[in-house]
């Protein structure tokens, strides 16, 4: 009996060791306090004393979160007949009132993935949008979904995993129509397995939530797959071109707008191949043990998993 007992915790390591050792990195973790506001330039102005609105043109703003230690985007994608924000940050704050300061629309919220910080207020608004995957319609009886800790992650900022009421269901490759304005809905996975990247093929917008941001790219977690990633990558590498832009839900630089162009997206796509053939001339390092870093270019990094641990599938 007692081998049972000590066996369990052993072959939970064995059949997943990412979540392990999230878990010991998130007991470790102190979470830092809200930063002091920044200079943002003149495009950018300050909502209150913590959401930082960039206007990209005339009815797509960002709203960051660049106090919050995460420096989180989310974006308001403005149609004639209605809204949708893309990731409605961690909650810290109410993002109610900012949105409601940029639209009189109906708002729809959607999420680029289920993690804590880019949930946190989904549903907040009119409706409420998910995209269409099998193994996420199964579990949503009554449009209900009540979210996994281990792909919610809030216990690592000790914010309790979210049940989300869905109104509607995107299904990939699908076009929203915003009014005048439509919206394609990509599938991405390899952040996690629901990621997805929205794109707005008129203005060569693409909303690329953790998959497509300058920083590091995390490919260590529960559900991420590297595999998935380096085809995500060239999908989404396929519907670009040079006047293109991806805009990030995290940042690199201390101001500004996150966004990556085309050449970014082949540096990735390239990083893949070394990665996969072991090439990879000693540019994997260790962050304190794990995850391994390996730099793309000068910025984008990915973390990732020990070479055993990677998924290519
Ligand atoms: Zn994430």
């Amino acid at each position: 009996m007692i081998a049972i007992v000590l066996a369990i915790p052993l072959l939970a390591f064995a059949l997943d060791h990412r979540t392990f050792l999230l878990r010991i990195a998130a007991l470790t973790l102190e979470v830092p306090e809200l930063g002091e506001p920044t200079e943002e330039g003149i495009e950018a102005f300050w909502f209150d004393d913590y959401f930082t609105v960039f206007r990209i043109d005339h009815d797509t703003y960002a709203i960051g979160e660049t106090r919050y230690h995460q420096a989180n985007f989310n974006y308001l994608v403005l149609g004639t007949s209605r809204a949708v924000l893309f990731d409605s940050g961690p909650g810290v704050r109410d993002i109610v009132p900012v949105v409601r300061s940029l639209t009189t629309l109906p708002v729809t919220t959607a999420c680029s993935h289920l993690h804590y910080d880019h949930v946190g207020q989904y549903g907040a608004f009119e409706s409420a949008a998910m995209v269409d995957l099998p193994f996420l319609r199964e579990r949503a009886a009554n449009g209900q979904l009540v979210l996994e800790d281990g792909e919610h992650l809030g216990y690592i900022e000790e914010m309790p995993a979210r049940t989300l009421v869905i109104d509607e269901w995107w299904a990939p490759g699908s076009e929203i129509d915003l009014g005048g304005r439509r919206i394609v809905v990509h599938h991405t996975p390899g952040h996690t397995t629901e990621s997805i990247v929205l794109e707005d093929p008129d203005r060569g917008q693409f909303f690329g939530g953790d998959t497509f941001y300058p920083g590091e790219l995390f490919v260590f977690l529960p559900n991420s797959s590297l595999g998935d990633y380096e085809r995500s990558t060239k999908a989404i590498l396929a519907r670009m071109d040079e006047e293109s832009t991806i805009y990030g839900a995290h940042r690199l630089d201390p101001v500004g707008l996150p966004v990556l162009k085309r050449p970014d997206l082949l540096d990735l796509e390239e990083a893949f191949v070394e990665v996969r053939a072991g090439e990879s001339d000693g540019n994997e390092e260790e962050t304190d043990f794990y995850p391994l870093r390996f730099e793309v270019n000068d910025r984008l990094s990915m973390l990732m998993d020990f070479a055993w641990g990677r998924r290519w599938e």
